[in-house]
């Protein structure tokens, strides 16, 4: 039998994938059009139940099932994760939701990270047991713990391949092998790393995105995408049991045209982030500040991190800084946002700085006590760092204002 989850291209270069996409509009235009209906109609009705049926390659049936603008999108994102097909959704936790809930039922088990985004974490810990979901939190970045969780009923490994807000690296291929020797699939959020890490490549079976961070890049939307097999998304859509199609966390036509224009910056942009947060790294380590970025040596997993990268698009936009306490963490944040920095915000990948604190903010979601526990301190600032022109003139701003703070406590 075929293996629902395998992949496809083997000489595979992500930006080629995105500069090579041509979809055009009625008319010629060099933007495919937007597709302004909920509904379609058919010229014959046994088309149309064909198409129930999921019989039909070409046509459309209804919005919340496909619609143009929504697979052209999802096409470029299938062709840019390495995976035969994709779906896009409304939201990053629509994309989430929708997988969990299609390939677990009650009595099932799911082994996860448990440093994740907050609202992943949320889900996972008190909402699935609702419905009878078991969930296992264990260090991802150790291999060895998630073989060790996993039980007779554990039907999928799911991870961040960087993860919210502690920046860990999960090993993609030393969980694949996991997943594979279990015949269960290896999950993966690739939000934080979008073409830097090719998670399909590696032997990741599903990839979510969370659209609304770098992909799009403009925090204008909220957006996410599911890439898999072909046989996996007509399954997540099918009309009578797919958890998309019945959920319904469909992604509207004309966001899904403004996110497709956008992925054609991504390579550029994602190389810009990288470069920054290197910068403002390196730096901010030789000033003695606890810097957290996968692209320092003094990263846990920055080895992990080298083996799995597809290396022309860097370490990243995402660092966190350890101010130990939240008063300083705070005082931090709010003369970065006064000296124009960039802004006190949740959320990432936008071409301005954005900043918080995550132990009080995004990851609010964990208990205290476990944030203690997985080493998130109150006084961790997370950077999304942006397209700055010119970074030095950041860096020069972030050092006057560490000075600023020196008499406080010695950084
Ligand atoms: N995955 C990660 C890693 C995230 O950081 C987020 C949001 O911050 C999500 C998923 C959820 O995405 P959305 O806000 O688009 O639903």
């Amino acid at each position: 039998m075929r293996n629902p989850f395998t992949m496809k291209k083997k000489n595979h270069r992500p930006a080629d994938e995105i500069q090579d996409l041509q979809f055009f509009g009625e008319y010629g235009g060099v933007n495919p059009s937007i597709s302004d209906s909920a509904t379609y109609t058919f010229l014959r009705a046994q088309t149309m139940l064909e198409t129930f049926e999921g019989k039909t390659d070409a046509c459309y049936l209804y919005s919340r099932h496909s619609s143009p603008s929504t697979h052209y999108l999802s096409t470029a994102i299938a062709r840019m994760e390495n995976t035969e097909s994709a779906l896009a959704t409304a939201s990053g936790m629509g994309a989430i939701t929708s997988v969990i809930m299609h390939l677990a039922k009650a009595g099932d088990h799911i082994v996860t990270a448990r440093t994740i985004y907050g609202g992943t974490y949320a889900f996972l810990k008190n909402f699935l047991p609702k419905f009878g979901v078991d969930v296992s939190f264990v260090d991802i970045t150790k291999p060895e713990k998630v073989a060790e969780a996993i039980r007779p009923n554990t039907k999928m490994i799911y991870t961040e391949v960087l993860s919210n807000p502690l920046l860990e690296v999960a090993d993609i291929p030393a969980l694949s092998k996991i997943a594979k020797k279990h015949n269960i699939p290896l999950v993966v959020d690739n939000t934080f790393t979008p073409l830097i890490f090719t998670p399909a490549r590696l032997g990741a079976d599903i990839v979510i995105h969370s659209l609304t961070k770098f992909i799009n890049g403009m925090n204008d939307m909220v957006g996410g995408v599911v890439c898999g097999t072909e046989e996996f998304i007509e399954d997540l859509r099918n009309v009578n049991d797919g958890a998309a199609m019945l959920l319904g966390p469909v992604m509207d036509s004309l966001r899904a045209a403004e996110v497709l224009k956008n992925l054609h910056t991504l390579p550029v942009r994602m190389v810009k982030h990288s470069q920054n947060a290197m910068f403002l790294a390196e730096n901010l380590e030789k000033e003695g500040l606890k810097i957290k970025y996968p692209g320092l040596a003094s990263h846990p997993q920055h080895e992990t991190f080298k083996k799995m990268m597809n290396p022309e698009f860097g370490f990243g936009g995402m660092l966190t800084i350890d101010l130990e306490t939240s008063e300083r963490a705070n005082r931090f944040m709010e003369r970065l946002q006064q000296k124009n920095v960039g802004y006190l915000a949740v959320s990432l990948g936008f071409y301005k700085t954005l900043f918080n604190a995550p132990g009080k903010g995004t990851s609010s979601e964990i208990p205290e006590e476990e944030q203690k526990e997985m080493g998130l301190s109150e006084g961790m600032v997370r950077m999304s760092v942006g397209l700055d022109f010119d970074i030095r003139r950041t860096l020069a701003k972030i050092k006057e204002i560490l000075s600023e703070m020196q008499p406080e406590k010695s950084l």
